[in-house]
């Protein structure tokens, strides 16, 4: 999917809606108000339906999932495999799986995304530019990068949500509305391959951490600093933490592990 997805984009004009569209040939785009359905693709009719009623960037996100409906349903052989190796209710499950990893393909192109990473670095910034350009949800970027990049980085999107409220529905990006008792979490978080460590969802920010002074200031913090683990364990890493819309976009670079003979003792 991915591959199919990376193929289509490559061919486009651009990646504004009318250019996503002009790989599809005869396929026509129709807005309207879909009640709680997001977008359909309907083969028979050609014609890609968008719910006019919710925000832009789930509109282009539908648009880029709607494609991979369609690139999917135009490939025989990925097509078969996937009805050799599923059925029903699963069958439809990975389908929408596959659409969604293709409408990331489409949206991130792997050269967007090395672009930034050579300009910014694997930083919390690359991850506020990426979701800035590409226009899609933090927690979207945030998978899409982790699985690009090559360092040992754990990335994280950091917002203040109600205590206790971890049970809440939260939106697109993990954020849930703000109340008068709040407390910064990590909302989402990936990390590279091959990193072990994980930041699970819910984890508190320490208020004496520098995560928690650039969403006060509103200013890019990078400096040595921790990774604030659960269990209370401070891993230490290398910050770069950019506030963006009210909440703070994180990476954590890992230290590398000597490749050769352990450490020498000082004299
Ligand atoms: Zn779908």
């Amino acid at each position: 999917m991915r591959e199919l997805a990376t193929t289509y984009v490559q061919a486009l004009p651009g990646l504004d809606t009318h250019s996503l569209m002009a790989g599809l040939d005869g396929v026509t785009l129709r807005f309207l108000p879909m009640g709680d359905r997001d977008g359909a693709y309907d083969p028979e009719h050609h014609v890609i339906l968008i719910n006019s009623g919710v925000r832009p960037s789930r509109q282009r996100f539908t648009l880029a999932h709607e494609i991979s409906h369609a690139l999917l349903l135009g490939n025989d052989d990925l097509l078969s495999d996937l009805h050799d190796a599923y059925e029903g209710d699963r069958l439809e499950g990975v389908i929408e799986t596959l659409c969604n990893v293709g409408a990331a393909a489409i949206l991130m192109p792997d050269t967007l995304i090395a672009d930034l990473i050579s300009r910014f670095g694997p930083s919390g910034r690359t991850l506020a530019e990426l979701a800035r350009r590409a226009d899609v949800s933090a927690s979207s970027a945030l998978y899409a990068l982790a699985e690009r990049t090559e360092a040992p980085v754990i990335y994280a999107v950091c917002a203040l949500s109600r205590a206790g409220a971890e049970e809440r529905e939260p939106d697109e990006d993990g954020m849930v509305a703000p109340t008068s008792t709040k407390v910064l979490t990590v909302r989402a978080s990936s990390a590279a391959p091959g990193v072990k460590y994980s930041l699970r969802p819910g984890t508190p920010i320490p208020d004496s951490h520098p995560i928690a002074a650039a969403l006060e200031t509103n200013f890019p913090i990078s400096q040595e600093s921790y990774v604030p683990f659960r269990s209370g364990r401070k891993m230490p890493a290398y910050l770069d933490a950019f506030p963006e819309r009210q909440a703070v976009m994180v990476s954590f670079a890992l230290p590398v592990a000597p490749a050769s003979a352990p450490k020498k003792e000082e004299d």
